[in-house]
């Protein structure tokens, strides 16, 4: 039968061969949202922000619903081609009209958690991609590459922006580490526990945002602020990512989950 891959996952899925988990944070007032340096002036993200209208009260006896609000990249979130100055000619590069293909796709998970406790500026580079191809193989074109930095686990914690006199102290990439993803591996996109793809130093890297720059400019995606990649195997998830249809959106809180054989 032509659809039987379909009937095997469904099966999977109710007898637990196949689990699903989830890699998003709750997006709540807490939820913290990239600083960028003021000194620059380009201005603030909402911050995520939640108002009752009613609850089954004099304001709606029957009905429980809320406002909210918040920027495009709050908490966990997509980040669109068209995010960055280099991804904005791309055709279809938003979240409305971005290939809905590009929602899901294979996840490798590359543990650089020791190196980012050790190093909170630690920077993922090209032999430290291939030492991971070399045990696991090599990353195929169209995966997701997700950066597993635990940065999550301290989540509410000050040490999640890690601020300091010059800014945020995160994990992130040295920019040849990005090119070889984008142009070698051909990847869909990059995924991070951190509140941003980039490192939080990256606005002193060349170029600046190497992250941003080098994957929007290669019309490929972002995810921010993922939880739970310790629960992923280092291949053979499969990611689920879609970001809301905003028009013309630059990206969108997302709950991204992952199908995982067990
Ligand atoms: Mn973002």
């Amino acid at each position: 039968m032509s659809n039987s891959s379909l009937i095997n996952l469904v099966q999977d899925l109710a007898s637990g061969k196949v689990t699903i988990v989830d890699l998003t944070a709750t997006l709540e007032p807490a939820s913290p949202t990239l600083k960028l340096p003021e000194e620059f002036g380009w201005g603030k993200s909402w911050p995520f922000s939640i108002e009752e209208i009613s609850r089954y009260d004099e304001r709606g006896p029957f009905w429980y619903w809320n406002n909210f609000k918040c920027g495009e990249h709050t908490g966990t979130h997509f980040d669109a081609p068209v995010h960055w100055v280099t991804g904005q000619d791309h055709n279809d590069n938003c979240t409305d009209n971005m290939p809905v293909e590009n929602f899901v796709g294979p996840a490798c998970v590359i543990d650089a958690s020791a190196e980012s406790a050790a190093d909170p500026d630690f920077l993922m580079s090209i032999d430290f991609i291939k030492q991971w191809e070399e045990k696991h193989g090599m990353i195929e074109a169209g995966s997701w590459v997700l950066y597993r930095s635990d940065w999550s686990k301290i989540i509410t914690s000050d040490k999640y922006l890690n601020m300091q006199a010059d800014g945020s102290h995160t994990p992130g990439w040295e920019p040849d580490a990005v090119v070889f993803l984008a142009e070698q591996r051909n990847i869909l996109g990059v995924g991070v526990e951190t509140v941003g793809t980039d490192a939080g130093q990256a606005a002193v890297q060349d170029p600046m945002f190497p992250c941003h720059n080098i994957m929007h400019g290669a019309n490929k995606c972002g995810l921010a602020g993922l939880k739970n990649l310790d629960k992923l195997p280092a291949k053979g998830a499969i990611l689920i990512a879609p970001p809301l249809k905003i028009k013309g959106g630059s990206g969108s809180p997302t709950r991204v989950l992952a199908l995982v054989t067990s």
